[in-house]
């Protein structure tokens, strides 16, 4: 079932069915309105979320997708959750000119290779359609478009149901997995005078592609990939500036998956341990030289100047007290974690991020995110999906006496 559950599907009975099911002591009072139950709830069907959901599945959760389906007292279910229209994630909004032979690698979802593709052929219809085939061949029921607006604890006990409120119903479970990744939540700083800009403000999420800017002149913002990206890409068509608050670090020898990779991965997953907000992950690995960025680099593209301080209403004050015209903005300023639906759990520490160990909140076996720090890559995804749902599984084994899968 590929639609959502509607508030009307709920009847009397669910709530018997998902105190028995979900929380044996939690009040009937907390749960009268619940739509459906599930023992653990997947937010997002990205690549993350995607894999997650195949790991339950193979250690016996049973899919679930409506009122209807309230599994049993040996039954397990995973409810997976999704805010898009249709499968792909965030590959579905990326922009056009990102194409598979531009992307830096698509690690394989679980259980489905991923087939032969034109490199030619746009990410953002290749990749959502791997993984809706993905989705068909696993027989997985993803609701969408169901986006969850709160998650929320039944009661003050420690391992009591969480309750999720959607906009498509409510429902109870024992644990959620956050799956929600970052492209709905831009993040673009608060510069002095930016308000006053009359040219064209956007961020990288709504470029579209680089003839759009041809004409103009635009100021690329942002050390990351997508600013260098999106700067080779609009040069070759308009003038362009690129300011960013440190000096870039490209690698010199290139980055080398195996090795590097376990290495960064070790360290962001150090500062999300300590409730750290995850950095941009380039901040960890620094930029890789591509074929694009050495013509960049040729054509003088990437003299980077420092952050400018004021923007003013047709261009920008830079550090130096230099007035530079420009017509665009163009903010490549990254993503922050789509957490906010998570406020009512209070997972936040002291240093402004949610500590993490592996995959699980600190002291909260409730709540596992995965996508999320280290596991800020497809392949990252992947491995976390396997860890969340093996770790899941241990913690209900603990709680319900039963053995895990493993
Ligand atoms: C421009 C760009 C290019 C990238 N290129 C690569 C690359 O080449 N290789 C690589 O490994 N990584 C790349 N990444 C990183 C990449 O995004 C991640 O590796 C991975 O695809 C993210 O998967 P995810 O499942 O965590 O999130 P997403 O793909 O963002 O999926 C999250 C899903 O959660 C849903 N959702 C969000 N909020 C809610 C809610 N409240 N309720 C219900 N559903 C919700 C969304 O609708 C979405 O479907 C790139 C990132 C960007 C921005």
């Amino acid at each position: 079932m590929t639609c959502p559950p509607s508030a009307a599907d709920a009847d009397a009975e669910a709530t018997a069915d998902a105190v028995a099911t979900v929380d044996a002591v939690a009040t009937v009072d907390a749960v009268a309105t619940v739509d459906a139950v599930a023992t653990v709830a997947v937010i997002g069907a990205g690549q993350a979320g995607l894999s997650v959901a195949h790991h339950l599945r193979r250690r016996g959760f049973r899919a679930v997708s409506g009122a209807g389906d309230r599994g049993g007292p040996a039954g397990r279910t995973v409810v997976v959750l999704d805010a898009n229209q249709r499968p792909g994630g965030a590959w579905q909004h990326r922009w056009a000119s990102l194409r598979m032979a531009t992307v830096n690698g698509i690690h394989d979802l679980p259980g489905t290779p991923l087939p032969p593709v034109d490199p030619a052929e746009e990410a953002r219809t290749a990749v959502p359609r791997y993984f809706a085939d993905h989705e068909a061949r696993e027989a997985l029921p993803v609701l969408r478009p169901v986006r969850v607006r709160s998650v929320t604890p039944v009661d003050a006990r420690p391992d009591g149901a969480l309750r999720l409120d959607t906009d498509h119903g409510s429902w109870l479970v024992r644990a959620v997995v956050n799956a929600t990744g970052t492209w709905d939540t831009p993040v673009v700083p608060d510069v002095p005078g930016a308000a006053s800009f009359l040219g064209e403000q956007l961020h990288s999420r709504d470029f579209v592609d680089a003839e759009h800017f041809r004409g103009r002149r635009v100021a690329v913002v942002g050390g990351g990939i997508s600013a260098v990206q999106l700067l080779g890409e609009i040069s070759l068509v308009t003038s362009t500036v690129w300011y960013t608050r440190r000096e870039p670090v490209f690698l010199p020898g290139g980055f080398v998956h195996e090795v590097d990779g376990v290495d960064v991965e070790r360290r962001v997953a150090a500062d999300v341990r300590a409730g750290r907000p995850p950095a941009s992950i380039v901040s960890y690995t620094g930029l890789i030289w591509t074929g694009a960025l050495r013509d960049a680099a040729r054509r003088g593209v990437l003299e980077r100047r420092p952050m400018f301080t004021r923007v003013r209403p047709h261009g920008v004050v830079e550090a130096d007290g230099t007035d530079t015209s420009v017509d665009v903005l163009l903010w490549a300023t990254g993503y922050r974690a789509d957490l906010d639906h998570l406020a009512p759990m209070h997972l936040r520490g002291p240093l402004g991020g949610v500590p993490v160990a592996g995959t699980q909140v600190t002291d909260e076996p409730r709540v596992h995110l995965v996508g999320y720090g280290p596991s800020q890559s497809t392949v990252g995804a992947n491995r976390a999906g396997r860890a969340a749902a093996r770790d899941l599984d241990r913690w209900l084994a603990v709680h319900e006496g039963a053995p895990a899968h493993d």
